[in-house]
């Protein structure tokens, strides 16, 4: 894993003695030793993750923070502060100032490493949704980072799997009021339970009598329900070797017992920010591919997506020897809608349009708007012959019944005329089926609209 760790400290000797065991583990590290600087770097160059000191001249570590959290840039970036040992109350003032995590000087070795590893790890996974978001759509995305998490107040839903009730119920108390805590002393049974519930961390002890606690880290990593879900190994001293192991197989994080309540919760409280954070941008991300193949007036698809799925559906068609067939239809007169009615008028009754062809394919079909008055329906495993009786069935649909436009129960007469083609044994193409098609709609507006003609297979 490499990445780039910038370190700040106002006393170099410190910078070099992180400096020193970062690239001794192959990260790339930057330094500053001072605040401003320290937030320039962050602004220009690719951080991934800060190990920054509290106690500063002028601009101290708390501000350094506060100043990277509130920027959008570079808000994203991990922050770790670097505390004087046993100032509790600076992890809180760290806290709130926005740090994702905390180590106490001398910093431990582990210690460093696990919290850097994890932060990395984490920060790859939101830059690449990061990313993805904005190639496909730029807006959002920084509304999302400056947002400032404001579902943390929600208690987590956190599953502890331990089998000592001793360690349950000291672990019950100290998360009272702080988390939503389901336990589970059976490890398998803790698995299925991870899976089917939606968690949000999942806390694992390492001392079961008869299992492999991390066997259970690997199952949680390996399905797909629980890939994401922060893992907290709940470890006993003396387990180094354990817990590096569990980094290895993706555990985000580790408390050594006897376990601090102040830690516990600043740990719990930083992975269920970080998964929050990320599920948001993943939801973004989601809805981002959705508007993208989406028509936004009528809901159906959109152009775009039929241009990527129609040569898919051709291809299966002609590969198992099933029929295919397209229709597209135009309404007519469209013009004479919108000059009559206006655009908001034209509208309504494409939207009506679209709720009526959807009502009249099968859920197989791909119905889409091709642009402006003008829809396409892909119907896998149907010949020209139903094709054209599904088309007519359409035709019939809009002409019945007048489209209802406005409040004031105004109607208008509606037709459609439509021109269907299905793909032709031995050689045809993708091209030729929908220049077919468009041929018969030409057809059935010079013949008159309000009708179907279909190019016969
Ligand atoms: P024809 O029977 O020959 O198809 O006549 P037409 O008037 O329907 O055909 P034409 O292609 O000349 O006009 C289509 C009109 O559709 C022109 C355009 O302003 C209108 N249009 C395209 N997209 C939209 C839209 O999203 N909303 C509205 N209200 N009108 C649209
Ligand atoms: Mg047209
Ligand atoms: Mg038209």
């Amino acid at each position: 894993m490499t990445a780039r760790i910038l370190v700040v400290d106002d006393i170099p000797a410190n910078v070099r003695l992180l400096e020193v065991r970062l690239l001794a583990e192959y990260f790339e590290v930057l330094t500053a030793t001072n605040g401003p600087d320290a937030i320039e770097t962050c602004e220009n160059g690719k951080v991934d993750v800060v190990l920054l000191d509290v106690m500063m001249p002028d601009m101290d570590g708390f501000e350094v923070c506060r100043r990277l959290k509130s920027d959008p840039a570079t808000s994203h970036i991990p922050v770790v502060m670097i505390t004087a040992l046993d100032q509790v109350s600076d992890r809180v003032r760290g806290l709130e100032a926005g740090a994702d995590d905390f180590l106490t000087k001398p910093v431990n070795d582990l210690q460093l490493m696990t919290r850097v590893k994890s932060l990395v790890r984490l920060k790859s996974l939101t830059d690449e949704l990061r990313l993805r978001a904005s190639t496909t759509r730029n807006i959002g995305i920084e509304e999302l980072l400056s947002r400032n998490f404001a579902s943390e107040d929600t208690a987590p839903k956190v599953l502890l799997i331990d089998e000592r009730k001793s360690s349950v119920e000291r672990i019950q108390k100290m998360l009272l009021d702080r988390a939503d805590l389901d336990v589970i002393g059976d490890p398998h049974a803790g698995f299925f339970q991870a899976a089917e519930t939606s968690y949000e961390c999942v806390m694992i002890a390492t001392a079961f009598a008869d299992f492999d606690p991390l066997r259970l880290c690997s199952q949680l990593r390996s399905l797909d329900r629980t890939r994401f879900v922060p893992i907290i190994l709940l470890a006993e001293e003396g387990e180094e070797e354990r817990i590096i192991r569990g980094l290895e197989l993706g555990i985000n994080d580790y408390l050594m017992r006897p376990i601090d309540q102040q830690e516990l919760t600043a740990r719990l409280r930083t992975q269920v920010r970080r998964k929050r954070y990320n599920d948001q941008l993943r939801a973004s991300v989601t809805q981002t591919i959705e508007m993208a193949v989406t028509d936004g007036l009528t809901g159906l698809h959109n152009r775009r997506y039929l241009d990527s799925h129609l040569q898919t559906l051709f291809d299966r068609a002609v590969a198992r020897r099933r029929p295919l067939s397209v229709m597209i239809t135009d309404l007519d007169r469209f013009k004479s809608i919108n000059d009559a009615y206006g655009h908001d008028g034209g509208d309504e009754v494409l939207r009506e349009f679209a709720r009526r062809l959807r009502k009249n394919v099968r859920g197989i079909d791909l119905a889409c708007r091709f642009g402006g008055e003008e829809f396409v329906v892909v119907m896998p495993d149907t010949d020209g012959a139903v094709a054209e009786k599904v088309a007519e069935r359409i035709r019939a649909e809009i002409a019945q019944k007048p489209f209802a436009i406005g409040a004031d129960g105004k109607t208008i007469e509606v037709t459609v005329s439509v021109g269907v083609s299905s793909v032709l044994k031995g050689v045809d193409t993708v091209a030729a089926l929908m220049k077919r098609a468009d041929l018969a709609l030409y057809e059935a507006k010079s013949g008159g609209r309000n009708r179907v003609v279909a190019k016969a297979a």
